[in-house]
């Protein structure tokens, strides 16, 4: 459940706390992504405040290889949502001064999809990998080395690589 109704949890003291289930799918940037996971809710003296752990995946392309990768993010969400509403009076709400803050709707909703989208973002790796050690492609033939050999001469016995290196050693010996 992404969008939470805490018209009731408005209401109770301070320190209250509920369990939400989520288990979901977000549209990010054109894509729908499952997310799953369980955030707590707390009511603070301001706000309500959602701790939790999501877990999604991302479908991205390895920076090394090219090849389409899926890449496990884990988001560990901690953000406070303020109501805009006064649950009792029915009176708007002035926010606090920080800027991008999550609110609850006039209708006592809690949204997280923005916030997933967010933390999603800044979890996403720059640079994905499909495999730790993975090998890249071959800078002469482009060949995917995951693959194996492609049969090119290792970049070390390059011959052009071999005269740059007498030449830097000659220009050492002049110093
Ligand atoms: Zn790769
Ligand atoms: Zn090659």
């Amino acid at each position: 459940m992404l969008q939470i109704n805490v018209s009731q949890q408005l209401k109770e003291p301070i320190g209250a706390t509920r369990s939400c289930e989520v288990n979901d799918t977000v549209g990010i940037a054109g894509t729908d992504i499952q997310v799953e996971g369980e955030v707590t809710l707390t009511r603070t003296d301001r706000s309500i405040l959602v701790r939790g752990t999501l877990y999604t995946e991302l479908e991205l392309i390895c920076s090394r290889c090219l090849s389409p990768c899926s890449c496990p993010l884990t988001l560990r969400i901690v953000e406070e949502y303020f109501p805009t509403i006064d649950i009792m009076t029915g009176a708007s709400m002035p926010l606090p001064d920080e800027p991008g803050c999550f609110t609850i709707d006039k209708h006592h909703i809690l949204d997280l999809t923005e916030a997933i989208r967010q933390y999603t973002a800044l979890s996403t790796p720059m640079k994905p990998l499909c495999r730790e050690n993975c090998a890249g492609l071959c800078p002469s033939c482009g060949y995917n080395r995951n693959l194996g050999e492609c049969g090119c001469l290792p970049p070390d016995v390059d011959p052009r690589w071999t005269a740059l290196r007498k030449l830097v050693v000659t220009s050492n010996n002049d110093l």
